[in-house]
């Protein structure tokens, strides 16, 4: 298949944008593919109410079919035609959070199909910020299943080049909308349950979403390995965003850090192994390995959000065989990067 790739802004207001979105929107309903920027990371389009484009996407990906996908609106209003029920506190969320980076979990209407919910009774909705992202959903017909649009297992892709690298082929078409804001995914939040439990943590954290309804459990299978247990969201059981290289955490002082890192990839590189490092602005002066990368400042989280799956690809593309990467702290954002590094690990820590 051959992929279109266009481009378009993301406030989408030139009538060329609106044009190329407009048949963007057409693909969808047509039952196609189209891969698309929204505020958190890219998103692979199908129309959510057509079982065989849904299907398509699980093929896409390479993704097992029991990792249910999320229902993207362009509207609130529209949220009523694919959930059975929108409990008070749903209604207090969407109000303090929508549109943007949160999903929630809720009890499935009749309408959507088993193809999405991965079988579940419950569907994951989102509505999300990004204006262009929100047109297209409309343009689409309404509802957008989209999930991450990388290949199944990779890091999550920030950029349309990174789309382009997994996806060329395999869908209709890729809009790129150049680097997303957030650079991590929604938050995942359960009101099925009480109190409601955070399932991915993401940019909107458990502070903030305890601040609004009181207690707020979070998964435990969020920041321990879960190999062994039942995940509550069945994607939680696969290895996630994890680049080619062997990946591992070194949590410790900074000193100690850089010491015990700077002896691994002495050791690594005597065995042949090709060296990279993933520190901070703080810390990079004390690294040595073949590949070095700042993915930002320790005081400014947003950016080593923003910039963890772009440096994980780069290791990639430069055919890292050994990676070490700083460790970070598990309070607001931090829950949601410390959780993407984890799985990309593997769960490997090295605690010193
Ligand atoms: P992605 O689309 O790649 O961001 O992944 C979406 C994730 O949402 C899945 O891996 C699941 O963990 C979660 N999810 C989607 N729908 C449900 C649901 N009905 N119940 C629990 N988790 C869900
Ligand atoms: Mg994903």
């Amino acid at each position: 298949m051959k992929t279109e790739i266009i481009k378009v802004s993301r406030d989408c207001i030139s009538t060329e944008d609106e044009e190329r979105l407009m048949r963007a929107g057409e693909i969808l309903r047509m039952g196609g593919l189209v891969a698309f920027p929204t505020e958190t990371v890219y998103g692979l389009g199908g129309d959510a109410m057509n079982r065989e484009a849904c299907s398509k996407i699980y093929a896409a990906k390479g993704r097992p079919s029991d990792n249910p996908l999320i229902v993207h609106i362009g509207r609130f209003e529209d949220i009523y035609q694919i959930v059975s029920k929108l409990p008070e506190a749903a209604i207090r969320v969407s109000k303090a959070f929508w549109p943007g980076p949160l999903t929630m979990i809720l009890p499935k209407g009749e309408k959507v199909p088993y193809e999405v919910t991965g079988g579940l009774e419950t569907v994951a909705v989102r509505f999300p910020s990004h204006p262009m992202a929100r047109k297209l959903i409309i343009y689409a017909g309404g509802f957008v299943a989209a999930p991450s649009a990388n290949a199944s297992g990779r890091p999550s892709p920030t950029t349309g080049e990174h789309v382009v690298e997994d996806m060329n082929g395999r869908i209709e078409m890729i809009v790129d909308g150049g680097q997303v804001g957030i650079g991590v995914e929604s938050t995942i939040l359960d009101l099925t349950v009480e109190p409601p439990r955070i399932l991915r943590p993401g940019y909107i954290t458990q502070e903030m979403l305890e601040a609004l309804l009181g207690k707020v459990d979070a998964d435990v299978t969020m920041m321990q390995d879960n190999s062994g247990e039942t995940p509550k969201a069945p994607g939680m059981k696969y290895r996630h965003y994890a680049p080619m290289g062997k990946l591992m955490i070194v949590e410790g002082n900074p000193r100690d850090v850089g010491t015990y890192i700077n002896r691994q990839v002495f050791l690594d590189k005597q065995a042949g192994e090709k060296t990279g490092i993933l520190g901070t602005e703080e810390q990079l002066h004390q690294y040595r390995a073949d590949v070095i990368k700042c993915i930002g400042s320790r005081e400014d989280e947003e950016a080593v959000a923003r910039n963890l799956f772009a440096a994980l690809r780069e290791f990639d593309q430069e055919k890292v065989t050994k990676i070490y990467a700083e460790s970070f702290s598990t309070q607001g954002l931090g829950q949601a990067i410390m959780n993407r590094l984890l799985k990309a690990a593997g769960h490997c820590v090295i605690r010193l």
